[in-house]
């Protein structure tokens, strides 16, 4: 059976995880939460990164950061994991779905300033399969009405619109490294901030509402509890998982692109006769082969493929059901406008086999099927 994900295993994770526990630190903040952190905010030019347990909670840092309260209104795509809105849900906030464009399936950045109230408190973006959003025209309308812009980045490390890293276009940035992402420590994320005062607030929201973290560093002599916060930091032991990987950052990336444009190329000609879509890569942004997606004619077509794949033994999926028309969905929020793209387009799309170090037979193996398929 050729899987659809594998965990990204480099072969140090266990030594570096021998290693924490060695140092008798395997909670938070140790010495590899402190590479991993160092890490991030140099290679992708961010004033503060924090380990977080999961993207969720570090979007949900966001939302208690921006005080987000009952009666606010969040402007989002539909077409999106649940974890890009509970964490506003949780604060009372409504959930205001935006449609998408097809081409990257990304919110459609002309739609959003018809989705605006004076309650609108911010924009959150997801990067999907590491494309970057339109972050131009999205920053242009967060500025015009005092918006925040929470970018959910968490298929999006180490892609890039224009020369800036996604995660630290917006106010705040949230990535994922749970075991289906590039880079993993089974779960976990991180947390990215730029502005300096609200660096200093999140590092206290994150540790129980405590400025341990100032205690540590020898700027208070004693940590009390000074605001409202929970428990966001991940052990030591995890934090030494993801350093192996993010040591071969650059490798497990350019793994991924190669599969990523083999498959483009080889299912060039089906879209070019019209039997699929492709994804599509805005000129101006850098992405990191995240996942690669097909678009079929419609559902049942869809349904056929996936089918065929797997009497095949090959497994493909499907994401998402769109928020808006699921149960928690109807209860939270409401769609504005029409939705021209996010239901048709979401049933289309097929997910292939992608991860780090898939075997090149496997590989051709999907192709093979694909083409098959389309009597190609
Ligand atoms: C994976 C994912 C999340 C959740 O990440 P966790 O680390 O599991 O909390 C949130 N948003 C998007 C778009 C995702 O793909």
């Amino acid at each position: 059976m050729i899987n659809f994900n594998v965990p990204p295993f480099t072969g140090k994770e266990s030594e570096y995880m021998m290693q924490a526990v060695k140092n008798e630190k395997i909670c938070g903040d140790g010495t590899f939460t402190k590479k991993c952190s160092r890490w991030m905010e140099e290679k992708f030019t961010s004033n503060k990164v924090l380990l977080t347990t999961s993207c969720t909670s570090a979007i949900e840092l966001s939302a208690l950061l921006l005080d987000i309260k009952e009666g606010d209104e969040v402007i989002c795509p539909s077409f999106t994991f649940v974890s890009t809105v509970n964490p506003f849900v949780l604060r009372g906030a409504k959930i205001k779905f935006v449609d998408i464009r097809p081409d990257t399936m990304n919110i459609d950045e002309n739609k959003i300033e018809a989705a605006i109230t004076s309650n609108t408190k911010a924009i959150v973006v997801v990067h999907y399969a590491g494309v970057s959003c339109e972050m131009s025209k999205v920053m242009e309308i967060a500025w015009k009405y005092k918006l925040a812009v929470v970018e959910d980045a968490a298929q999006g490390v180490m892609s890039k619109y224009n020369d800036k890293y996604l995660g630290t276009i917006g106010d705040f940035g949230c990535y994922s490294f749970h075991e289906t992402k590039n880079y993993s420590m089974g779960e976990g994320g991180a947390f990215l901030v730029q502005n300096q005062k609200l660096a200093e607030r999140a590092e206290i929201i994150r540790e129980k509402g405590t400025n341990r973290a100032q205690f540590f560093r020898g700027q208070v002599d004693k940590y009390t509890w000074q605001d409202m916060g929970s428990s966001y930091l991940p052990s030591d032991m995890l934090a030494a998982y993801l350093w192996a990987q993010l040591e071969l950052a650059e490798e497990i990336n350019q793994n991924r692109l190669k599969t990523w444009n083999k498959y483009y190329s080889n299912f060039k000609f089906l879209a070019e006769r019209g039997k699929i879509d492709l994804p599509s890569i805005p000129t101006n942004c850098t992405h990191n082969a995240h996942m690669f997606y097909i678009k079929c004619k419609d559902l049942s077509e869809r349904t056929e493929l996936i089918q065929y794949l797997k009497k095949n033994e090959i497994l493909a999926v499907f994401h998402y059901i769109p928020l808006h028309s699921s149960p928690a969905g109807l209860k939270y929020g409401e769609f504005v406008g029409e939705d021209t793209f996010t239901t048709k387009e979401s049933e289309r799309l097929v997910r292939l086999p992608l991860y780090y170090q898939i075997d090149d037979n496997d590989l051709d193996k999907v192709i093979r099927c694909v083409k098959e398929f389309y009597n190609d």
